[in-house]
């Protein structure tokens, strides 16, 4: 039995030794080739070429993360390029929407799936807790699955979402994968399709809301530190726009937590536009931002720019004054008759008449940058687009909104339009626009630049928990490893294949930052905080399966 156990557990498979395969009883059961960890690579990415949808290659994929996990990593993070759009957006969507086709039960001491804790276990979360088979977490990623990417309320489908985070908080930033536990709260769903499907794997109710759904957070945040640590890190991942906004207020100052969706998009975007200004080069505060939508992405991004332009030294009137907002009625304007504020737009409220359409704010307003964040397809229109390239030498175009059939414009229209000249960055990869001899290359924005530095820091350093600054400082380190080629190129981003290098580096900064802070609670402080975090990355070379053999000196003779 024990040697089945052994093979089926994440190991090392065709890499044992001879020695290994000897010591272990399981000497003739692997074939006589043995390869080296390099060798599996191989063997990996020609079976994954060999599948020809991107679902099969996810489910081919996070299959070998449950047999083989340091094998997993090693193919993720060489390929990571290729591996992204696979195990994160899209695909993933597309995996969680299927997720009860390809779900499969979990096996003791695999991580690859995670924890389900339901509204009927209320009163059991902290037992739940404890059923999980790892004892040293120190990062959660947590949904309730209400908001999943752009497709909407998907429940207990929703899984696929805290478990393609926290791999690439691994693949991306080398945190240790048996110290990430991804967890979906299924308090039920409203998705009437999911409620008649016959292989959905939650709940078969409505959503509960209101006292009981707060309860059940509470309890579930209490029950989490209890088990796992005062400092244990909670990413909320997915939640509708109702809750994520009010769980962040709620539980920034008490717990070690922070909302990807708003911080993490946030950060990666700030990132983008003080990159931008080494193009433009007009200074941050002097720039003038409209942005189409006022969500969950919008507002935190323009929070964390208001930040950064208050440490530019404006006051946060000048700030918020240089910032536009339109949502679904239109420019966010004080006292508007058509209402709809709520408290976190009505600090970017102007003092203006209302205006209807994105086309005529951008007229009025003649912004220098313009951000799309309401996954309204085609937004930026012709016009608008033309009228950014009169308006400014350099005009900055985001056009964040996910996926690719939802982005405000094409990389290649905003550059004909704008006759080359503008910046510009998406949330879902464009391929490199050529005009008048130049290869223009646009940016992504991509929140994985962002969310695995930062875990990486908070849980090294011990961070009791996350004010804005760290997204800032995360924002400006990004910022800072875009090189002068990139930009030459347009290109805001430092190229995604060195996002293991780029968050190690934003961790280090981090590091640094948190300490000098008074952030940091991981004593004694180390001194070379560059040393400090490399030591500690996750390393995917298989540790030896046999034991430190050693003598004992002779008799008579005694150790000195
Ligand atoms: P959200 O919280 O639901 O917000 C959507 C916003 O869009 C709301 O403010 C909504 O207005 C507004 N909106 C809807 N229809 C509109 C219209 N016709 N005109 C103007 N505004 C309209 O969603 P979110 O989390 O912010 O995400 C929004 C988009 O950003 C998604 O496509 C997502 O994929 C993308 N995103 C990209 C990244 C990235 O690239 N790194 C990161 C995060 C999100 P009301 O407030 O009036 O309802
Ligand atoms: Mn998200």
């Amino acid at each position: 039995k024990r040697i089945w156990e052994l093979l089926r557990e994440p190991l090392a498979g065709r890499a044992f030794t001879v020695k290994e395969r000897q010591m272990l009883g399981i000497h003739g059961l692997l074939p006589p080739s043995i390869l080296s960890q390099g060798e599996q690579v191989f063997v990996v990415m020609q079976n994954f070429f060999r599948y020809e949808s991107d679902l099969d290659r996810y489910i081919y994929i996070m299959g070998l993360l449950e047999r083989n996990e340091k094998l997993f990593y090693r193919v993720v993070t060489e390929n990571l390029e290729l591996m992204m759009p696979i195990i994160y957006t899209p695909t993933v969507g597309l995996a969680c929407q299927k997720y009860g086709l390809i779900f499969r039960k979990p096996r003791s001491f695999s991580i690859s799936r995670g924890l389900f804790i339901t509204i009927n276990d209320m009163d059991h979360v902290y037992d739940i807790l404890c059923n999980w088979p790892e004892h040293d977490i120190k990062a959660i990623v947590v949904t309730d699955g209400e908001r999943i990417l752009g497709l909407g309320d998907l429940g207990s489908y929703g899984m696929g979402i805290p478990v393609g985070k926290l791999s690439l908080y691994t693949a991306c930033a080398g945190v240790k994968p048996n110290q990430c536990l991804p967890i979906v709260l299924d308090v039920g769903t409203n998705n009437e399709t999911l409620l008649k499907d016959p292989l959905y794997i939650g709940l078969r109710q409505k959503r509960v809301s209101g006292e009981v759904y707060d309860a059940f957070l509470d309890e579930f945040m209490r029950a989490a530190v209890k088990r796992y640590g005062q400092n244990t890190l909670i990413q909320f991942e997915d939640f509708g726009n109702h809750n994520a906004f009010r769980l962040l207020e709620k539980y920034r100052g008490l717990y070690c937590t922070f909302n990807d969706d708003i911080q993490g998009t946030a950060a990666v975007t700030a990132a983008g536009i003080i990159a931008s200004v080494k193009i433009t080069g007009t200074p941050l505060s002097q720039n003038t931002f409209v942005f189409q939508g006022a969500g969950e992405a919008a507002i935190g991004i323009a929070s964390l720019l208001v930040l950064a332009m208050i440490e530019e030294g404006t006051s946060t009137e000048q700030a918020v004054s240089r910032i536009w907002m339109v949502d679904s009625r239109g420019l966010i304007v004080k006292d508007r008759p058509k209402g709809g504020i709520t408290s976190h737009k009505a600090r970017f409220a102007q003092p203006h008449v209302p205006v209807d359409t994105l086309e005529e704010v951008v007229h009025l307003v003649k912004p220098t940058a313009i951000i799309g964040v309401a996954a309204v397809p085609g937004a930026f229109t012709e016009q608008i687009l033309t009228d950014m390239g009169k308006f400014n030498d350099r005009p900055v175009i985001f056009a964040l909104s996910n996926p690719t059939s939802k982005a405000e414009c094409t990389a290649e229209q905003a550059y004909t339009l704008t006759k080359g000249k503008c910046v510009f960055a998406s949330g879902s990869p464009f391929k490199p626009v050529t005009m008048n001899g130049q290869k223009l290359t646009p940016g992504q924005g991509n929140n994985a630049y962002i969310f695995p530095g930062v875990a990486l820091a908070v849980i090294l350093c011990g961070v009791r928990h996350i004010p804005e600054e760290i997204f800032l400082k995360a924002a400006e380190s990004l910022a800072g490893q875009v090189t002068k080629e990139n930009l030459a190129n347009g290109l805001v981003y430092p190229p995604l294949n060195d996002i293991r290098e780029v968050s190690t580096k934003i961790a280090i900064d981090l590091a640094k930052f948190v300490y000098q802070a008074g952030l940091a609670s991981t004593y004694p402080e180390p001194q070379d905080k560059e040393e400090f975090v490399r030591s500690q990355l996750y390393n995917t070379d298989y540790e030896s399966f046999l034991p430190d053999l050693y003598d004992w000196p002779p008799p008579g003779i005694q150790c000195t």
